[in-house]
């Protein structure tokens, strides 16, 4: 089925100037770039795009411990993380695009790669391009710098596509 879906170009990969190459490689795979958006993200949308759900924080906390550090609360560990990560999305200029072909979500993600650049998959842009890891980026206090957000479900994909460029 033909589908869109979301990627942001976060500030970590816009500063290491591999806006070109991620774009490259989602496009090596056949999704077509239908809209580009060049910003520096406003709050206000961040806070919707990383909402503070708590299934949702609860799962990011579990990237934190399946990293090997143990916490005493998933869900405060998660509310910690998105907190950074709010305020690392906004610190600099990002790329929004909409991205259209046969299964683009599933897709996308699958050339993302997982959210640990130390585990995703080789031949993934996360995997290939990204040096940081879950376990640094909470001993600083920080977001794991990974690149790319890419919507993960349909669900999530009309959602973010809907907020980052209105009605298409
Ligand atoms: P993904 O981007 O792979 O869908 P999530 O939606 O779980 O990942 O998390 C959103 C973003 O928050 C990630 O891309 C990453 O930058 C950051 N992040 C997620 N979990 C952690 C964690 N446990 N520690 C540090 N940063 C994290
Ligand atoms: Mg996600």
């Amino acid at each position: 089925m033909i589908q869109r879906t979301l990627i942001l170009i976060k500030p970590d990969a816009v500063r290491k100037n591999l806006t070109n190459e991620i774009i490259r490689r989602y496009k090596e795979v056949g999704l077509a770039v239908v809209k580009r958006k060049d910003l520096i993200a406003p709050m206000d949308i961040i806070e919707k795009h990383y909402s503070m759900d708590p299934e949702y924080l609860k799962s990011i906390g579990e990237k934190t411990i399946a990293a090997g550090q143990q916490v005493k609360s998933a869900e405060d560990q998660g509310r910690k993380v998105v907190t950074w990560l709010r305020k690392f999305i906004t610190s600099g200029p990002i790329v929004a695009l909409l991205l259209e072909g046969e299964d683009a979500v599933v897709l996308a993600r699958k050339t993302t790669g997982f959210t640990d650049p130390a585990t995703a998959e080789k031949g993934t842009i996360r995997g290939d391009l990204g040096t940081d890891n879950i376990l640094d980026a909470n001993r600083e206090g920080r977001p794991v710098w990974n690149l790319i957000h890419a919507s993960g479900s349909e669900i999530e994909a009309k959602k973010e596509i809907e907020l980052w460029f209105g009605q298409v």
